[in-house]
């Protein structure tokens, strides 16, 4: 799958978020920094942040993945910036 066509396909943000998750996660949330599996998530943003409940590191679904950028699209075109340090 192309990224357009990913964009295409997942055009609602909240099943891009979703999907995004599956497609990072696909055993679940695991913290890049500490491995942990429990989060919370931050819903201030349109799209969700994700942070780790042991170590407190924020991460999105699409940091550090091929799909940086896709949230953008996502969100429908809002600029987000993301403060994490990803
Ligand atoms: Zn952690």
């Amino acid at each position: 799958m192309t990224l357009e066509q990913f964009q295409h396909q997942f055009s609602s943000e909240a099943i891009c978020a979703d999907a995004l998750f599956r497609l990072k996660w696909p055993d679940g949330f695991r913290c890049p920094r500490c491995e942990n599996s429990s989060f919370y998530v931050v819903k201030t943003r349109r799209i969700p942040l994700y942070e780790c409940q042991k170590c407190r590191h924020q991460t999105t679904v699409t940091s550090g993945t091929i799909m940086e950028g896709a949230e953008r699209n996502c969100a429908n075109g809002s600029q987000l910036s993301f403060s994490s340090s990803a």
